[in-house]
């Protein structure tokens, strides 16, 4: 008999590759299920290939899991719900229905919860659009309600916007039109909540973008007097959700207070620096709530932490010299434009020691 438990995964990612070397030496085993044949968690764990409708396939998949989890939110609620009639699943089907959608993501802050998020508008027609723009005074984000991520599917709406056009270029469909935040900084709250409700916070993180996608993430993010509140917002939706696993809140950080992006019902980018950075990293934490086991310490492990993405390509010097507190990520996938092909840790004792090491990786990077 095995004394191991099976963890199944939907969708192979660099996420899924991640729980999976976390939880391997915890004695868990691994198996992703991905339409795609090169999916990079292959590489560390059995992969089902099928489509995310071959119900043969999903039950095949299930039935050999003792729970199932996601490496991403994009994965189709059905196939989530015909897991579930077959194995455990978390987090519940329900919160990935709310965080596929950006306008029901945002009226659960909005309505529900009563959370700041920037004014929203629901933009299914020209006129809607026409009307949405107007509001926001030319100054917003026209997002694809669905499948939208790292910045793919967004608009910046300006007063040069060319409306007409744009909205011939798009060709239809759901969208939401957000007024830009102006914000002073982004961070991101990443907490894990088992099924007890006991909820820890790692460090607050302070998440540097560029078109969209992160590449920079340093934490502690300098504390400010919004920060206390951010975590009482992301623990506010965690409990209305019930949630079960790591969940990832993005914020925006103005002179008026905190507001709202987005969540992510899984382990999250701006939380890679924990598996250096902090005493349980989010991945192991994810399987410890799925598992039902009590929650790792989130605390830092050194003090300080900084993550860099490596995006469209691994640095040609990156194995070549093993500097000390620097870690490298490489996920195995194919380099192209504007994907996440790996990052780096590093971790220090203090702020300007973490400075000081960052500012090297990236000087010889050519960063
Ligand atoms: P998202 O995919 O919605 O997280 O957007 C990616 C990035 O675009 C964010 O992290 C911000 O840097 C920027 N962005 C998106 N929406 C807004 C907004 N409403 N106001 C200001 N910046 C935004």
């Amino acid at each position: 008999m095995n004394n191991f438990h099976v963890i199944g995964i939907l969708g192979g990612g660099q996420l899924a590759q991640m729980l999976a070397l976390d939880g391997f030496p915890l004695g868990f085993r691994f198996v992703f299920f991905d339409p795609t044949a090169d999916a990079c968690a292959g590489l560390v764990g059995d992969l089902m290939v099928a489509d995310y409708d071959d119900e043969g396939a999903l039950e095949k998949f299930a039935k050999q899991c003792d729970f199932v989890t996601y490496d991403f939110e994009n994965v189709p609620v059905k196939a989530a719900e015909f897991v579930a009639q077959n194995t455990s699943i978390f987090p519940h089907p329900n919160v990935l229905e709310i965080a596929q959608d950006r306008l029901k993501e945002k009226v659960l802050f909005r309505e529900q919860l009563n959370l700041p998020v920037g004014d929203f508008y629901s933009v299914d027609s020209y006129s809607e659009l026409v009307f949405a723009v107007k509001s926001c005074d030319n100054d917003g984000f026209l997002k694809t309600r669905r499948m939208g991520y790292d910045g793919k599917g967004q608009h910046r709406i300006t007063n040069e916007t060319d409306l007409k056009k744009l909205w011939e270029e798009i060709d239809g469909g759901s969208f939401i039109l957000e007024q830009a935040v102006h914000f002073n900084r982004e961070v991101s709250v990443i907490l894990a909540r088992n099924a007890s409700g006991d909820i820890l916070c790692y460090e607050l993180c302070e998440n540097k973008h560029k078109q969209g996608m992160l590449t920079t993430t340093l934490v502690p993010a300098t504390p400010s007097k919004h920060s206390d509140t951010a975590f009482d917002y992301a623990k506010k939706i965690a409990n209305e959700l019930s949630y079960v696993g790591v969940l990832a809140v993005e914020m925006f950080e103005t002179n008026d207070g905190l507001f709202i992006n987005e969540m992510a019902p899984r382990v999250h980018n701006s939380g890679h620096w924990s598996i250096e950075g902090a005493v349980t990293s989010q991945f192991e934490n994810h399987l410890r709530a799925g598992m039902g086991l009590p929650l790792g310490s989130t605390e830092m492990s050194k003090g300080y932490s900084a993550m860099i993405n490596w995006i469209g390509e691994i640095p040609s010097v990156s194995l070549t010299s093993k500097e000390k507190d620097v870690y490298w990520h490489i996920y195995g996938k194919q380099n192209r434009k504007g994907r996440k092909v790996g990052h780096s840790t590093v971790v220090a004792d203090n702020a300007q020691e973490l400075h000081t090491k960052v500012v090297k990786l990236a000087k010889l990077l050519g960063a």
